[in-house]
């Protein structure tokens, strides 16, 4: 699908063999209960890539019965975390074997670009379970200064069951930002994938089987949210639930576990994230960086110095490029972008009054050069959205936006005759309280507004319900300061955008829910601490 005509030409589409379709439970690939199944479909031209067995309440029962018995009975919370760490240090050197194959998944699961699927999805869940499987083996308490005359210290152990419920937009990352530090801890999980995006799940779990992660510890249960997904949230022996999702359905199920065992939750949810541009700033440089902040769904770093993945990540991603093209390298890192599919999208764009007509002509220009089309073409910036609701509600909003008196400046029209590819798309004489500016629209549309003072743009920025990300564009340190610790919101992103590390923790503050991925907040959220206390010799008690 060459979408916007440019991006169809001169690449090959690779055939994509789905090997596993059915849910994994307890070691075993197996039929749902039901022996229903459901369609996942290829956003490129909505036509069905495979079925897929349909877990539901059964099968999570028989999922989480399992995971039990390896928590209660099994070798993984037993052994060592040296042990554990060996195990999942082999389950990333297969992911590494299985690079291409993963990358293909998501692209046709999830319409994401191949290549940066390749370079970065992939990798980098190999490098967080790299990270945990470090961290296993460094996992201990406190010895406690007590009054009195007692000896006590704190150890602190697995939560137990794990519930994993994740989203579509990233579905390899997702995966391991929940599972990686879960299992370093000794948990045993119960993963529910989205329903758009099963596929590299149950490859993940056939990967983490060949590594050696003992039947039962890593359970996979494809289906949809209102089943499967609630039996999970709602289940009496899930000790532990951790949601990446909507904030409307993040509700739901912190409802549901308050009224099934109260088990402790962590919600990563939904965002509006303000990108402010100060007029101070490198006016090139600060539209690269709003492109790439909300029209991506992917990480291309290397055309923003600042923005780092890990040295791994920027060595294999610059080089496999290279090997593919020299072009293709210059491409992607002109404007990397995708399709807006990111929590901490960068949608909210602030730009000061000195800058902001030059920025909105530049940001414009841009958004035109982006390339729509095949994720699978090395050309192309931008696949389709993820499926057909995913597409309306995007379109939806672009009318919403025109209709409230928004000025389309570029875009806002869909491209291609097939599939759910969406032009990159900027509204500006845009006010605060338009739904483009407060509601989470999850694509490639921007909303640029000016601004005169600080004070002015810390209380827009601050100006919506969500709190996940903020980026800050200017060279003056205390500006920089005073605005990163005025906004409300759990990653601030200074002078550059999107730069993740498995060692930053990673999470919301305000609607954007609670509890954080990654680092080792991310681990501590799987471990609880249990306080033992003794008396000294001849302390009378
Ligand atoms: P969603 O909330 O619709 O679905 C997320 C998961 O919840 C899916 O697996 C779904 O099947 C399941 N689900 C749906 N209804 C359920 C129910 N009643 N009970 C239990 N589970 C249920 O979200 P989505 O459309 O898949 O993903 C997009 C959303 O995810 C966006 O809001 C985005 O911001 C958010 N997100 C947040 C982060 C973050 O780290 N904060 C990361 C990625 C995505």
């Amino acid at each position: 699908a060459a979408a916007n005509g440019s991006g169809g030409k001169g690449f090959e589409v690779p055939k994509v063999e789905v090997r596993f379709t059915k849910l994994f439970i307890n070691g075993q690939f197996v039929d749902a209960v039901s022996g229903k199944t459901f369609e996942t479909r290829d956003p490129r031209t909505g036509e069905v890539i495979a079925n897929i067995a349909e877990g539901d309440k059964a099968d999570v029962d028989l999922a989480v019965k399992a995971a039990r018995e390896a928590f209660d009975n099994g070798p993984w919370p037993r052994m060592s975390g040296y042990e554990r760490g060996r195990i999942l240090y082999k389950f990333a050197d297969l992911i590494d074997q299985h690079v291409e194959e993963l990358a293909m998944l998501d692209t046709v699961d999830a319409g994401k670009l191949f290549l940066v699927g390749k370079v970065w999805d992939i990798p980098g869940a190999a490098h967080l379970l790299r990270y945990y499987a470090g961290a296993a083996d460094k996992i201990h308490g406190e010895t406690l200064k007590m009054a009195q005359r007692m000896h006590g210290y704190t150890l602190k152990e697995p939560v137990g069951v794990v519930g994993h419920i994740v989203p579509w937009n990233y579905p390899t990352t997702m995966f391991f930002f929940k599972v990686s530090p879960a299992l370093a801890a000794g948990c045993t999980v119960v993963v529910k994938p989205a329903e758009q995006t099963p596929l590299s799940a149950l490859f993940y779990a056939h990967l983490a089987r060949e590594a050696g992660v003992p039947d039962g510890v890593l359970n996979v249960v494809p289906g949809f949210g209102p089943t499967a997904g609630a039996a999970v949230a709602s289940h009496m022996d899930v000790d532990k639930l951790s949601f990446t999702g909507s904030t409307e359905v993040g509700r739901l199920v912190m409802k549901a576990a308050a009224e099934s065992n109260l088990k402790p939750i962590s919600l990563e949810l939904g965002g509006k994230s303000p990108v402010v541009i100060f007029d101070d700033a490198d006016l090139d440089m600060a539209v690269k960086l709003v492109n790439f902040a909300t029209y991506t769904n992917k990480v291309r770093v290397h055309d923003l110095p600042c923005c780092q993945v890990s040295d791994h990540l920027v060595f294999s991603s610059v080089i496999t490029s290279l090997s593919l093209s020299l072009s293709l390298s210059l491409s992607l890192s002109l404007s990397a972008m995708s399709k807006g599919e990111i929590c901490v999208a960068g949608s909210r764009v602030y730009v000061q009054e000195g800058i902001y007509d030059a920025f909105v002509k530049k940001a414009a220009e841009l958004a035109k050069k982006s390339v729509v089309g095949d994720p699978f073409n090395p050309r192309v910036n931008q696949g389709p959205q993820v499926d057909k609701d995913q597409y309306e509600k995007v379109l939806k909003y672009i009318d919403i936006g025109m209709r409230e008196g928004a000025t389309l400046v570029t875009g806002g029209k869909p491209c291609g005759d097939k599939g759910y590819y969406i032009e990159p798309t900027i509204f500006t004489d845009v006010k605060d309280d338009m739904s483009i500016v407060q509601d989470e629209i999850f694509g490639p549309v921007m909303a640029l507004m000016k601004f005169k003072t600080v004070e002015e743009v810390i209380q827009k920025a601050n100006n919506t319900r969500y709190g996940l990300a903020a980026g800050i564009v200017t060279k003056n340190i205390d500006i920089a300061n005073t605005v990163s610790r005025s906004i409300r919101a759990g990653a601030i992103w200074i002078n550059c955008y999107l730069a993740f590390d498995p060692d930053a923790p990673f999470g919301g503050y305000k609607m954007s829910g609670f509890g954080k991925d990654m680092g080792m907040d991310g681990l501590e959220k799987y471990l609880q601490t249990k306080t033992v206390v003794t008396p000294l010799y001849n302390t009378p008690w």
